[in-house]
């Protein structure tokens, strides 16, 4: 990969969020594991070299449960990059974090079924922790980015992720906000593992675009809502986006991210 096709940090856009950079370089990356979700824009933001890529691909062709997530973790690793910025949005399943508000994520509880979520299918055994499956390093940093642009960033948070395309009913709304749970979304799963197995930090920040289901006296959420809602705030993302990057630093020496496959492997 020649040099200006590298880059030091990826990030994905989710819904309603298709294009961050500007005179960017578009490159069409195949992977072992297929196709991106669309090609990776290469470009300079904050001073720092981004890759960015909108996984439910340019146009939104591919709804979550069919992302293809391996190979757009594969295309953003093989372009040298060490971190991962994960936005996306969510319904929150608390009254006190509202629409507009941002959640970084440190945890999730992984409610989908048959998604391909691992590099490691074998021959032999890889088992990578998810106990902490975010980077405190950039949370700490996004939180601060967050507070400098005026904007209300809930510093951690549980987001449970959904098979989808369905949104919930009530009643597992309810159970979700009775678990203790915080937002809701259908992608954070396996983007999330996957740049944990390939020893790349990966930052969370979820939009709220809406309450979910789970209250009797608010509508209940549509896609219509949360594109809606969406929009209004994306500007919001992308200043809080472009304080991050100023300070995020290109050496890791604060997290434990780079060495997450050490001793994970059964010889
Ligand atoms: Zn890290």
């Amino acid at each position: 990969m020649p040099e200006n096709n590298s880059a030091d940090i990826g990030i994905f856009g989710g819904s309603g969020f298709y294009k961050l950079l500007d005179n960017a370089e578009e490159l069409t990356i195949e992977t072992p594991y297929g196709m991106p979700s669309a090609p990776v824009t290469v470009g300079t933001l904050s001073s720092k070299r981004v890759a960015f890529m909108p996984r439910h691909g340019s146009k939104h062709e591919y709804p979550p449960h069919k992302i293809n997530f391996r190979a757009n973790m594969w295309a953003m690793k093989s372009l040298g990059i060490t971190r991962i910025i994960s936005p996306c949005a969510v319904g929150t399943l608390k009254r006190n974090i509202e629409p507009g508000h941002f959640v970084l994520a440190d945890q999730y509880v992984d409610r989908t079924t048959g998604r391909a979520d691992t590099f490691y299918d074998g021959p032999g055994a890889t088992h990578v922790s998810a106990a902490d499956p975010y980077c405190p390093e950039l949370r700490s940093l996004a939180e601060h980015a967050g507070s400098k642009a005026g904007i209300t960033v809930h510093p951690r948070g549980t987001v449970v992720v959904i098979q989808g395309p369905r949104f919930s009913t009530r009643s597992e709304s309810k159970w979700f906000s009775g678990m203790g749970w915080d937002v809701i979304n259908m992608s954070q799963y396996p983007e999330a593992h996957l740049a944990r197995e390939l020893e790349l930090c990966v930052l969370n920040i979820s939009l709220v675009t809406d309450y979910d289901c789970g209250f009797e006296d608010i509508p209940p959420v549509s896609h219509e809502l949360v594109t809606k809602v969406f929009n209004e705030n994306l500007q919001k993302l992308r200043v809080l986006l472009v304080n991050l990057l100023e300070t995020v630093p290109l050496e890791r020496n604060k997290c434990k991210c780079g060495q997450s496959l050490v001793g994970a492997a059964i010889s």
